[in-house]
């Protein structure tokens, strides 16, 4: 039986990193598993989901490259839904209930506080035609629960291992709304059975949503998937991340410059066994992925870990492998500026600011007119190599007495204008002579 898992977002919002973890390990099961990964949009809240929220999410998964073998949209398939539901209400399954929310509130408050537990009376099965009668007289419309067996539901959790839930814990789970509208829960069971999925992993959230589907799954027919339940993503200080998740989006990651191999990297080995590392493809992740890696305990999302594995992942790249970003960025110089540069940068888009303060103009800082004068005149002439420096340094050295960082460091800012930077050998000859002579008379160049 061939691999189908799905990824299921709402098209409500875009997506975060958090949905991106779910995401990602349901696409690299996939893909280790010669399966096929579906894009779902669980899109039965009309009044929310907007079609420019869908197409933000189909365009944060290409630019991660989560590209989708199939495609399912839930608001195409109310009928098959209607289909299902006509179904368990002609079986009884799926019973009306007319309890307004503040009426609904007022019983779990009275269970509390006799110590029982909140769980649904199911007064609404012992209506009457009349009493249903006179709620709709009243005006109220029915919502529909989906009656639970009681018995113990029990799976192997792809992560969790061995998993038991009491039917008797949970409330019938309302399946259908006062205005008619479906929750996720009955949708997604059906989608899952219609398309064969073979394996539902979502984060643990979603584990008492499991216990009560698969109630619904067993009434549907035969196929029961697997599931997962993966850790869910928290903050550098082990708290929430829901604060701060807007600026966790994709989009946001992306307009920051981060790249999407990083992305998928990070937000793949935190909460796992594995060390945090550069992957150089989504491929390679998928070879090393083990549900069996994936810890228990929360998976700690550290942005500032993020960026540091993209840093690492830019100092070791070979200049092939970034040769048209270059050019798509117009930054010039080739493989030597690249070389030059790339320990010194976090993001790929700082090599801009590297290039300008090649090519200038820039503004050189001259803190001592005299020294910069000469070392001006002890410039070497000819082809410029990464020997030049070594060479035009010693002289300044032997004239001016200067050395270490008193000899440096002035050279630096005059002709970078920082006090800070990749290595002047390497960057001195892109520079070049002409530049760096006008720098060093503290000229604009
Ligand atoms: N739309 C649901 C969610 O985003 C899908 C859950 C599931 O994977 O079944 O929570």
């Amino acid at each position: 039986m061939s691999v189908i898992t799905r990824f299921a977002p709402s098209p409500t919002g875009r997506i975060h990193v958090g949905n991106v973890r779910t995401a990602l390990i349901n696409w690299l099961f996939a893909k280790r598993s010669n399966g096929e990964f579906m894009l779902r949009l669980d899109d039965t809240d009309v009044q929310r989901s907007t079609q420019e929220f869908a197409d933000g999410i189909k365009r944060d998964l290409e630019w991660l490259g989560l590209t989708h073998d199939l495609f399912a949209r839930q608001s195409d398939r109310f009928a098959r839904y209607d289909e299902v539901a006509d179904k368990f209400k002609g079986e009884g399954r799926l019973y009306a209930c007319y309890e307004t929310p503040d009426e609904l509130a007022r019983k779990r408050k009275r269970q509390l506080s006799r110590g029982a537990p909140p769980v649904y009376d199911r007064a609404g099965m012992s209506l009457s035609d009349e009493q249903k009668k006179s709620f709709e007289a009243e005006g109220r419309k029915p919502h529909w629960r989906f009656f639970l067996e009681d018995k113990t539901m029990a799976w192997d959790d792809l992560v969790r291992g061995s998993q038991t839930i009491e039917a008797s814990s949970l409330s019938d789970p309302i399946l259908i709304r006062g205005d008619g509208s479906y929750l996720y829960t009955l949708p997604s069971v059906i989608d899952d059975v219609d398309f064969a999925v073979t394996h539902v992993v979502r984060g643990e959230d979603h584990v008492a949503n499991t216990g009560a589907q698969i109630q619904v799954f067993e009434a549907l027919g035969d196929h029961l998937p697997e599931f997962g339940h993966h850790n869910l993503l928290v903050g550098a200080d082990g708290g929430r991340l829901s604060k701060r998740i807007g600026s966790l989006s994709v989009e946001g990651l992306r307009e920051s410059g981060l790249e999407a191999l990083s992305v998928t990297s990070f937000v793949s080995t935190i909460g796992t066994s594995d060390p945090v590392a550069p992957f150089a493809s989504l491929e390679a992740l998928a070879d090393n992925f083990d549900f069996a890696k994936l810890s228990r305990a929360p998976a700690r999302f550290d942005e500032r870990e993020l960026v540091a594995l993209n840093a690492k992942s830019l100092h070791e790249r070979d200049f092939a492998r970034v040769r048209s970003d270059l050019e798509s960025l117009d930054v010039g110089g080739g493989e030597a500026f690249w070389l030059a540069i790339r320990g010194n940068i976090e993001k790929l888009g700082e090599v801009r600011d590297w290039w300008n303060i090649v090519q200038g103009p820039i503004e050189p800082k001259i803190e001592d007119r005299s020294f910069c004068q000469t070392a001006a005149g002890l410039l070497p002439e000819g082809d410029w190599d990464e020997n030049t420096w070594g060479q035009w340094t010693s002289q300044v050295k032997e004239t001016t007495g200067a050395k270490g960082k008193a000899l440096f460091m002035p050279l630096r800012l005059a002709v970078t204008g920082l006090d800070h930077g990749p290595e002047l050998r390497a960057l001195l000859p892109l520079i070049g002579r002409k530049r760096a002579f006008a720098r060093l008379q503290g000229q604009s160049a």
